[in-house]
């Protein structure tokens, strides 16, 4: 089934993320979380994708296992820039060959020392979009940055280039994490009026130890509302009320999106299953609605 065939259905859709090990010796308990967090019945679950080496391969192991001895429907992410074209028409051919029919599209980060574009490679997500389309029927996610893309300064630019992708072949988008809902509005509005109408799914970020906020800044560039800096400060020295404060965060933010009409969110559930049921928990009579 196709995940977009899922969320245009009237009602709510939860889905995770996890993401495969960096080496061979931790896939079996990277499997472990996956099975656990895919008893939570969401809706899909996407896998990463890493540059080059055993992460990719395993993405497509990991996708394939969770469609086809979980019975959950699976996205493999897959990225262009670190890859020759070649190299990603075999990943493609891959998951097509695995019966894998839904792909994120991404371009991935600018390996470092690399200038950009070079040799034989994609240069845009867009342009991977067109290549996959290519390859047979599948449904097509990208991404979407609501506080801006870090390499683009000016917002109006990455919207005009999320609409060349978005009609270049794509189904639906997920969002950058993003702390302050008010910015995801702020967006949605802005790539409506542009001509955007494909479902956006907003991509909720669970902020479990002030470790993870660090690493999160620097991956997405996300500004942190006051809000969030003071739950910080005042239960960052203590891991499990931090892990309480956290989940509760996240649960709020995506209890204010489904108030304000949101259908579809995806949680970057990072391997923890703990956290993914507990937010389901708190979301249980909520997601019924
Ligand atoms: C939901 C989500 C999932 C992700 N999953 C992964 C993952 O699994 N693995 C991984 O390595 N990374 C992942 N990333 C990170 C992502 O690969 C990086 O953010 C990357 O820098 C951009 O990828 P993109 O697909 O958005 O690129 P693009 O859409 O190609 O955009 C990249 C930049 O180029 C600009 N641009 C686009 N088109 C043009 C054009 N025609 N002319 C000039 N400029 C243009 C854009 O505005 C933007 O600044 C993910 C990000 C998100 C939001």
């Amino acid at each position: 089934m196709k995940i977009i065939d899922r969320l245009n259905e009237d009602k709510i859709h939860i889905s995770f993320e996890v993401f495969p090990p960096k080496t061979d010796a931790g896939f079996e308990k990277v499997l472990e979380a996956t099975d656990q967090i895919a008893s939570l019945k969401p809706s899909y679950i996407s896998v990463t994708y890493g540059a080059g080496g055993g992460t990719s391969k395993n993405t497509a192991r990991i996708a394939s296992h969770i469609k086809e001895d979980l019975g959950v429907l699976s996205l493999a992410h897959l990225t262009c820039a670190s890859s020759t074209k070649e190299e990603v028409r075999q990943v493609i051919a891959n998951l097509k060959q695995l019966g894998i029919e839904n792909i994120l599209a991404l371009r991935g980060d600018i390996p470092e020392g690399m200038v950009f574009p070079t040799g034989d490679r994609f240069r845009y997500a867009w342009e991977l979009v067109e290549e996959i389309r290519m390859h047979g029927d599948f449904c097509i996610g990208a991404a979407c940055y609501p506080e801006g893309h870090v390499e683009n300064e000016h917002k109006a630019d990455d919207i005009r280039y999320l609409k060349q992708k978005v009609d270049s072949g794509v189904d639906f988008l997920t969002t950058q994490m993003f702390f302050d809902n008010d910015i995801h509005y702020n967006f949605l509005y802005r790539i409506r009026e542009a001509g955007i109408t494909v479902p956006v799914l907003p991509g909720i970020m669970p902020i479990t130890s002030a470790s993870q906020m660090k690493r999160s800044q620097e991956l997405s560039g996300t500004v942190f509302p006051r809000r969030f800096l003071s739950l910080l400060d005042r239960f960052g020295n203590y891991p499990d009320a931090m892990m309480q404060a956290g989940i509760a965060y996240a649960t709020d933010q995506i209890i204010d999106l489904l108030a304000n009409g949101v259908k579809n969110i995806h949680i970057y559930s990072m391997n923890k299953p703990d956290v993914a049921a507990k937010i389901m928990e708190n979301l249980s009579e909520i997601i019924q609605c």
